[in-house]
């Protein structure tokens, strides 16, 4: 067999690479003209890649490494499950050892009675698992009927059919197919590019209400559950106004509906809280997790659920759903080892020291650069938006995503990992970031905006 290692150049593996791979959210035959980024080997906030640069990931991988690379801890556990046992079902009145005590750790963590877990293998199985649940939920309870679902446009909740559909990302919906059929979207809480002249309080209720509006004119008993992301991620780390979920969580109570929260970006500790929910006081039935709760380490997803919703389902009869890789036990044990270690490290306080003030005030002080509008920041999530005019917050006249694309490209060439959402940079280091780092990002951001502007 060819041997294929990071010991090989470049230009090799990246043939290899447009001859065989194709690749997620890409057009494959650009990519192949000028060729991948390869990225070799990974410790604490550093990527290092095929060329031996040394590049600092404000990304955290896909959002997902939050204990940051190359923990030797998670490789051991990783092996030892793997010797003992690499690979059984949890199917068919059968369990495992790494399975429950995942899943007994995470329901301590979770709020309220989130008592339970479904496991997925990645957040866009475990919003197909919630549209299934809830479903199921109310024909248990008698009301077949209900069973549409309610999210928002720009929201992201993955990009199988079911979770694409939940999502409302307009070039998923373009391609394939979706949304699927009850399946309804509403506008976005975003008040820096749609508020208008409304204040952000103004503007939160005013979209929250849209979910009422929707509710009414659907029917509210054919109105089955309402799902979003506490913070916004892919849509460009959009930190709803003040007022916005406490008026969501209303409207959900007033009609009955289950409140579905997408944490999978905003759970395990990104928030500086465990879960997104807790900063807004969301009380969600039923929790999307997958990302953080391995750190990326293991794909691992799941959907934590109501002690009211899993004694429905559960007490109705076999639910007829499930994946061969439901609670695998390396990936369980991996995030549970994942979980410790948040704890150990005090991961939390961690966030909440880095974060308020010492990035906050770094982060906010690059308002003062001529091309940003605003920069937001909760825990170790962020954005900034960039605009040519800081008054009217208004956007580029170029086709949306050209300078967030050219200050992106920026970045890179400045050995700094952040992404652009259309015109707005996102960011979400590892957890474990350090005050040192942290000045090393700042310049090299300052740097990067500097050379778009
Ligand atoms: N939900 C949210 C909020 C996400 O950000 C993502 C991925 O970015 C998903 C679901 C889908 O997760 P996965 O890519 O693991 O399927």
């Amino acid at each position: 067999m060819t041997q294929i290692t990071n010991h090989m150049p470049t230009k090799e593996l990246q043939a290899l690479d447009a001859a065989h791979h194709m690749h997620p959210f890409t057009a494959d035959a650009d990519l192949a003209k000028k060729g991948a980024r390869i990225i070799t080997r990974a410790k604490g906030v550093y990527l290092t890649d095929s060329e031996g640069r040394q590049i600092m990931d404000g990304m955290a991988g896909l959002w997902c490494v939050n204990i940051g690379y190359g923990r030797k801890e998670l490789a051991q556990v990783a092996a030892r499950q793997m010797e003992e046992l690499c690979y059984y079902n949890t199917f068919f009145q059968t369990s495992h050892v790494p399975a429950i005590a995942l899943a007994a750790e995470i329901a301590k963590l979770a709020p309220g009675d989130l008592n339970h877990v479904f496991y997925a293998g990645s957040g866009s199985e475990a919003n197909d698992t919630n549209i299934r649940l809830v479903r199921r939920y109310w024909e248990v309870k008698g009301q077949p009927e209900r069973n549409i679902i309610i999210s928002r446009w720009n929201g992201y909740h993955g990009s199988s059919m079911g979770s694409g559909s939940l999502g409302g990302m307009k070039p998923i919906h373009a391609q394939g197919g979706l949304p699927i059929p009850d399946i309804h979207h509403i506008g976005q809480p975003y008040w820096y590019g749609e508020g208008g002249n409304m204040s952000p309080e103004e503007f939160g209720l005013a979209r929250a209400r849209l979910l009422e509006e929707k509710i009414q004119e659907l029917g509210p008993e054919r109105v089955a559950a309402f799902i979003g992301e506490p913070i916004q991620g892919a849509g460009g780390v959009i930190i709803p106004p003040a007022t916005y979920w406490p008026e969501i969580q209303r409207i959900c109570d007033k009609f009955g509906i289950l409140l579905i929260a997408d944490e999978v970006i905003t759970g395990f500790g990104r928030t500086g809280k465990w879960f997104g929910s807790e900063v807004f006081g969301i009380k969600p039935h039923i929790m999307t997790i997958a990302k953080g709760l391995s750190s990326g380490y293991a794909p691992i997803g799941g959907s934590i659920v109501c002690d009211e919703v899993a004694d429905t389902v559960g007490g109705a009869g076999d639910f007829n759903h499930g994946y061969t890789y439901c609670g695998h036990p390396v990936a369980a044990a991996v995030a549970l080892r994942n979980l410790e270690l948040l704890q150990e490290e005090s991961i939390l306080d961690h966030v909440n020291n880095v974060a308020h003030p010492y990035l906050n005030e770094r982060w906010k002080a690059l308002e003062e650069h001529p091309l940003v509008g605003e920069a937001c920041l909760i825990g170790l999530m962020g954005s900034i938006a960039l605009t040519p005019d800081k008054a009217t917050r208004a956007a580029f006249a170029t086709e949306p995503g050209t300078v967030g694309l050219r200050c992106r490209e920026r970045c890179f060439a400045n050995n700094l990992v952040m992404r652009h959402v259309n015109d707005r940079m996102v960011i979400a280091p590892p957890l474990v970031i350090t005050p040192e780092e942290i000045d090393v990002f700042i310049e090299r951001a300052t740097k990067s905006l500097d050379e778009c502007y």
